[in-house]
């Protein structure tokens, strides 16, 4: 399998991967038939993936889609990674991303554009384009893929893969290079709900090195799959279904809600009153923890450093101004001001109390329901080039922001195609309601 997946890589044509690890690949390949020999494999032993290049991995090049990063290697493995290649999990490689995991269609990479195997004029999505387009062109079964706002959901339902964002807190952050802390979480992307759940099974847990992680037991995954949705209540936020939606994405929807119907769920609407916050407070929040945390990008310690700095405010301003896209520049900017002294009240602390009350409406929802299902994205996938405003691209998701704000787990499934290209349908669970999610999905699958 491991060197079919190498093969395919080697011809493929969508850029999805900014390394490929043959050698790495090869000897961990070796390590897992051993063990399988042994009688000490598990069951995803020996099976091909790839992560994000946004998780440290120990001895090879984890760039996060920048320039800033193009040669920085490792000296550790993410928890996520270890994790993985503890379950006999095969890394082939790192896959291609926004820059700092900023962006909904991968074009703010440093290392270029990735296309959408269903179509090479079409963006993947972002920022995990690389994992969704590597997991719809068939070159490895799963991903991983890092959600700050929507980007393993975005990207899923653009490449027509399913994609799990779990509960704030369940993966560890640990090793995994910083956008957003307070929104950023890991999570698996895969052909099916039954492959995520497999994954994230592999990649959850309590990690003491990782001071949001939560201290819950990791349930087995798959163990639900497939029990009846006879009698769940499924709540259609009506903010989802308004004029921002595109019109064959809603068609879809339609039936994929018949089909739940089908299935036995009762189908209810709901309200998310403050639904419209959450772009304008992600647009506060997201920069504000993105200029602190990517303050450690100096030209000192890692990454970029520029030629012959004259002295140390040349070498900062240089370094920074050589080592950053476009995009990252901007959300520094907008970050370092909204975190200024005399705005900090008027932007970052207004957008935190933004922030509690999109998470009150959840928890109202989720007193008469038991998921939500709305759209993922606006539309099926735009064309590389299309977007050229920012304010357009943050757009991508309106609808997955809020999921972020609130730390609850949600989830991308493949919903259809419009115009020949995929549409997803979105389901939000309650804190640590994946296996709800994974069931629904499964079911509808
Ligand atoms: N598209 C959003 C942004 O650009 C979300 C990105 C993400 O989830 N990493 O910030």
């Amino acid at each position: 399998l491991v060197t079919e997946a190498l093969e395919r890589i080697d011809a493929d044509t969508h850029n999805a991967f900014i390394t490929v690890d043959a050698e790495g690949a090869r000897a961990a390949a070796r390590a897992a038939d051993a063990e399988r020999a042994a009688g000490r494999a598990g069951p995803l032993a020996g099976l091909p993936m790839a992560h994000k290049d946004i998780f440290c991995t120990d001895g090879l090049k984890t760039s996060c889609g920048s320039r800033m990063l193009d040669s920085f290697v490792a000296p550790y493995d993410a928890t996520v990674v270890e994790r993985m290649a503890g379950a006999g999990l095969v890394n082939l490689g790192k896959t291609n991303m926004d820059e700092f995991a900023m962006g909904s269609s991968n074009e703010t990479s440093y290392y270029g554009p990735v296309r959408n195997p269903w179509d090479p004029q079409a963006v993947p999505g972002g920022s995990s384009g690389g994992s969704a387009a590597a997991v719809a062109a068939g070159l490895v079964p799963g991903t991983t893929g890092t959600d700050t706002g929507g980007s393993i959901r975005q990207p899923a339902a653009l490449c027509g893969v399913t994609g799990l964002k779990p509960t704030y807190g369940r993966v560890s952050r640990w090793g995994m290079i910083a956008f957003a802390s307070s929104l950023d979480q890991a999570g698996p992307m895969a052909r099916t709900a039954e492959d995520c759940a497999l994954l994230l099974g592999a990649m959850a847990g309590f990690d003491e090195r990782d001071s949001t992680s939560l201290q819950e037991p990791v349930p087995d995954y798959t163990e639900g799959l497939g029990r009846s949705l006879e009698g769940l209540r499924i709540g259609l936020p009506k903010e989802y279904f308004g004029s921002g939606l595109d019109a064959g994405t809603a068609r879809a929807l339609e039936a994929a809600i018949e089909e739940f119907r089908g299935l036995g769920a009762e189908i209810r609407e709901v309200s998310l009153p403050h639904a419209e916050l959450a772009v304008p407070t992600y647009y506060v929040i997201a920069p504000a923890e993105c200029s602190s945390n990517l303050s450690r990008f100096d030209g000192v310690r890692y990454g970029h450093r520029c030629q012959d700095p004259e002295d140390l405010e040349d070498l900062y301003k240089r370094s920074r101004g050589e080592g950053f896209g476009d995009e990252v520049k901007r959300r520094v900017m907008v970050g370092t001001y909204a975190l200024s002294a005399g705005y900090f009240d008027a932007y970052y602390l207004k957008a935190q109390r933004m922030r509690r009350l999109i998470k009150n409406d959840f928890m109202a929802a989720f007193e008469e329901v038991d998921l939500l299902l709305g759209p993922t994205a606006p539309g099926p996938a735009f064309n590389i080039g299309e977007k050229t405003d920012p304010v357009s691209m943050y757009l991508s998701d309106i609808y997955t922001i809020a999921a972020n704000l609130a730390g609850l787990p949600a989830m991308s499934v493949p919903a259809g195609l419009v115009d020949g290209r995929p549409v997803g349908l979105q389901l939000i669970g309650n804190y640590f309601d994946e296996p709800g999610l994974l069931n629904a999905a499964h079911r509808y699958q």
